[in-house]
């Protein structure tokens, strides 16, 4: 996986070593020798990752990742500090400014490579959700931003052999983030619990008993139920290969033992706010995925979705032998409704009636805009005759009582409607679409407000 990362160390031998290093695992380096040169530098470069020195004349590391951290632009960026200071009240400082990671100069390679890879991964998955969240709104979908209200709360599962241990790590989170903590001291138990609730977060012991903690987290992760949530795994004091291969397993995050309660709270901190909001992003793909494929003013479907769901339907019925119908529908002189009370009005009208239509349908009954004041129903294992009296039900819920506009005004509406079953295995959407079209234009020509199902003799005049 290639990557860019900027490296920002004042030391010029720092810069060479860290660039030689990655270099030589195809990562594409660039480097600046500032705070002031690496925000500078940020903007240009949008690196995938930054490692960043912590202390450097002028604006200091920590100034420097607090000021990545609270630009919308950049602050989606992982960063990781690099620095002599070894305190656990640095690490926390540089975690609290928005650090990703802390590693202590020089860093050990194994665990500066997986960490690389780990932050990297992250952050692909997350552009790749932005670009389709991006790619959505361009396409019309008028969602509200994510930009705020992401907050570093949710359920943690903790998973150690000794209950004591875990539960003073549940006092740690709880006694400082609103999160909801769940002990348990096996895996399959945290499994099978995390069926009903996916927790957000994982914190996973090395070793859980005779269990393999990483084996869990590779569970965790090939699991539908909990392959979003975040994990942590403890390891014992500088056991870099541990921390390796959990991060190559998936894992976002490790704590050493003996376990600092600050420093971990703010590792659950900045786990809980990445899946906060990757969820965030992830629903407003979905919210957007939707409005792609509904049509604004009504909330139905819009023509696009339904002709490749009928072409979908279709060949399942070639496949199946199962009946099919659609129903085209046209509302009566709608021109005149315009005409007469406005054009709001009669957008009124058309929401109320999609509504109404709906309601008469089955749930599997697929409603939508094929466009102005026609629509569209398409209708599995239903033949031709059972779509002219559900079809008979719509038009009466739609003549029997006035629409009522949001200026208070009622009007009476009525609608026209076409039904054709597909009768051969030639039938495709277009054929069926146009027969109902057709037996539409016959409902039209006998008055109006009535029903004609296509091949049915008596209606055609
Ligand atoms: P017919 O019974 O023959 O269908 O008569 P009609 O007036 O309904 O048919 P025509 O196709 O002549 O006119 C359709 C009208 O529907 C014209 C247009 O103003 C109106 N219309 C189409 N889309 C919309 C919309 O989104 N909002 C509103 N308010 N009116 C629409
Ligand atoms: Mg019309
Ligand atoms: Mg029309």
């Amino acid at each position: 996986m290639s990557a860019r990362v900027l490296v920002v160390d004042d030391m010029p031998a720092n810069r060479k070593i860290l660039e030689a290093k990655l270099s030589a695992s195809y990562y594409s380096v660039v480097t600046a020798a500032n705070g002031q040169e690496a925000l500078d530098k940020v903007q240009i470069e949008k690196p995938d990752l930054i490692l960043l020195d912590v202390m450097m004349p002028g604006m200091d590391g920590f100034e420097c990742c607090r000021r990545l951290k609270s630009n919308p632009e950049t602050s989606h960026i992982p960063v990781v500090m690099i620095t002599a200071l070894d305190q656990s009240s640095d690490r926390i400082r540089g975690l609290e400014a928005g650090a990703d990671d802390f590693l202590t100069k020089p860093p050990n390679d194994l665990a500066l490579f997986a960490r690389v890879r780990s932050l990297v991964r992250v952050k692909m998955m997350i552009d790749e959700l932005q670009m389709r969240d991006d790619t959505l709104r361009d396409l019309g979908a008028d969602a509200p931003s994510l930009a705020s209200g992401i907050e570093p709360s949710g359920h943690v599962t903790i998973v150690d052999e000794r209950a004591s241990r875990a539960q003073s790590l549940a006092r740690a989170i709880s006694s400082r983030l609103k999160a909801n903590c769940a002990t348990f001291d096996c895996g399959a138990d945290a499994i099978e619990a995390s069926r009903t609730i996916a927790p957000d977060l994982f914190v996973v012991a090395r070793t859980i008993g005779d269990e393999d903690g990483l084996r869990l987290c590779s569970e965790l992760r090939s699991s539908n139920s909990t392959r979003q949530s975040g994990i942590i795994v403890m390891v014992d004091h500088d056991d870099f290969e541990s921390i390796a291969s959990a991060l190559d397993l998936g894992a976002n995050d490790y704590i050493m033992r003996p376990v600092d309660e600050n420093e971990f709270a703010a590792r659950v901190r900045a786990q809980l706010l990445r899946k906060n909001y990757a969820d965030k992003l992830r629903e407003s793909v979905y919210h957007n995925m939707r409005l792609a494929v509904t049509d604004e003013l009504t909330g139905v479907y819009n023509r696009r979705y339904v002709e490749q769901h009928l072409q979908r339907q279709i060949s399942h019925c070639a496949d199946s032998g199962a009946a099919l119908s659609v129903m085209m529908l046209d509302l009566d002189k709608f021109k005149n409704v315009n005409d007469t009370h406005g054009h709001s009005a009669g957008d009124d009208v058309l929401r109320d009636f999609a509504k109404r239509a709906a309601e008469q349908l089955r749930g599997v009954d697929l409603v939508g805009r094929y466009g102005g004041e026609e629509f569209v129903v398409v209708m599995p294992e239903t033949t031709g005759e059972a779509a002219r009296v559900a079809a008979e039900r719509v038009r009466k819920a739609v003549g029997e009582k006035p629409f009522l506009t949001q200026d208070g005004v009622e009007l009476t509406a009525t609608v026209s409607i076409g039904v054709a079953e597909v009768l051969t295995r030639r039938d495709t959407a277009r054929s069926l679409i146009e027969r109902a079209d057709e037996a539409l234009y016959v409902s039209k020509r006998n008055g109006r407000d009535r029903v004609s199902v296509s091949g049915d003799n008596a209606d055609v005049a």
